[in-house]
């Protein structure tokens, strides 16, 4: 396919109307497909032709969206799941089984943190969690035998760790193993891990990408760049003969598609994670404008960033896009358009404060969920990281006066006056 401009791709990506069909995606609100022969059918069991049969496989309206994220973050494919907390699961089941071990960055969402730490260690994956900022060898360190993969996410939710991934796939690699990246709050749009040598991208679209707050997703994308066949002994599941369909190899049948194909034909078939194709459908339809919102959300944090920063009642600021900030430079690095709408602060009154100032708020509305249109607020400590111990709080870069606000598209006067009267009042 010929390399078009993200913009472009916004709109043009995915579904691709022959003669006469319908312009819009259209929803294919079906469980089955027909065919003519018995023989038609059993082949597409066989994966000895590729068709649609079962939508808990795959469906022409989720496969199209699909395709536009894969050619958004420049990968060979990608299969939408449910939520993101199935993408990151499967991510890492498509080539974990029991006593394996994966490294991961230690400040990410919440969610994540638990499925990792608390229900994958319960079906006997292990976890050591590091520091990515981190010296290569500190982290290398981790690195154990049965070790599969290294995970962090671009920009962590919510602690804005901004992810050396050079650094990253550099160790990753040296260890024969893939690097995992969740690009939830960059999106494509301002990052592409790709190319920086990311091998899997994990996305909530949820967040940015759906940017409406009407449809929980996820979805998984394969660079097609991990040569598994290299590492076979690592990855057993890609490389030797899969009797669930005849003991077809992976990655000799598909190639640089062994992943995403594994993860569709057999995760998805027997765990069945899938989104509705309505969902689907409301996500390309956020994904058409994803260019021109995530552009406004940035540049309206980084007005909200810098005006809480010349506040005297506010701590602290950490955006990335402020020139004091820890990682501005990284920032500058992998994300010079900007990185994401959300910023998180402190009050110097602290952590009562911080509550008292969020119940002050009139238009900017306390709701679990950042990374949408609307302007919102969270205390990550009483809401998204509540189960977490005070030290797993500060592991995951939680400090507990910690705001997180999720800077929308509206007019940013209106934003900086809402938090004003919150402050003064
Ligand atoms: C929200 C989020 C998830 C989980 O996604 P859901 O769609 O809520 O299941 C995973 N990773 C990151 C970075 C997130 O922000």
């Amino acid at each position: 396919m010929e390399k078009r401009n993200l913009e472009t791709i916004c709109i043009q990506g995915g579904w691709k109307p022959k003669k006469g069909e319908p312009r819009v995606l259209p929803i294919y609100q079906s469980t089955t497909f027909k065919y003519d022969t018995s023989d038609q059918m059993g082949r597409l069991f066989d994966l000895e032709d590729s068709g649609y049969f079962y939508t808990r496989l795959q469906n022409p309206t989720n496969d199209a969206v699909a395709s536009k994220i894969a050619e958004l973050e420049g990968g060979v494919g990608a299969m939408l799941t449910s939520s993101g907390q199935a993408a990151n699961f499967y991510a890492i089941l498509n080539i974990c089984k029991e006593g394996d071990h994966i490294v991961s960055s230690a400040p990410i969402y919440g969610g994540t943190f638990n499925l990792f730490a608390v229900t994958m260690k319960k079906m006997g994956i292990d976890f050591t969690f590091i520091d990515p900022d981190a010296s290569e060898e500190e982290i290398s360190k981790a690195f154990k035998p049965n070790t599969k993969g290294l995970f962090a996410e671009t920009l962590s939710n919510p602690s804005l760790v901004v992810l050396d991934i050079e650094k990253f796939a550099k160790i990753a690699h040296s260890h024969g193993v893939p690097l995992i990246i969740d690009n939830t709050f960059a999106t494509p749009i301002n990052c592409r891990p790709f190319e920086w040598g990311a091998d899997i991208v994990t996305h909530s679209t949820t967040k940015y990408m759906d940017g409406h707050a009407m449809a929980v997703g996820g979805c998984i994308v394969d660079s097609g760049n991990f040569d598994w066949d290299a590492h076979a002994d690592k990855f057993p599941g890609l490389t030797t003969p899969d009797a669930s369909y005849h003991g077809i190899i992976y990655t000799q049948k598909f190639g640089k598609g062994a992943y995403i194909t594994k993860a569709t034909v057999q995760l998805m078939r027997d765990l069945g994670s899938i989104p509705s194709p309505q969902n689907a459908f409301l996500l390309n339809v956020g994904l058409e404008t994803l260019h021109l919102r995530v552009q406004r959300h940035c540049e309206n944090a980084q007005k909200v960033a810098e005006y809480l920063a010349a506040n005297d009642k506010i701590a602290w600021v950490n955006y990335s896009g402020l020139k004091d900030n820890k990682y501005y430079e990284l920032a500058q690095k992998y994300m010079p358009n900007g990185s994401c709408g959300v910023i998180s602060f402190g009050l110097k009154g602290g952590r009562d404060a911080s509550i008292e100032f969020m119940d002050k708020l009139k238009m900017i509305a306390i709701v679990t969920h950042v990374a949408d249109a609307r302007t919102s607020v969270l205390h990550p400590a009483s809401h998204t990281h509540r189960q977490l111990t005070e030290e797993q709080l500060i592991e995951a870069g939680v400090q507990p006066d910690l705001i997180r606000l999720s800077v929308g598209i509206e007019n940013v006067n209106d934003i900086i006056a809402d938090i004003e009267q919150a402050l003064n009042n």
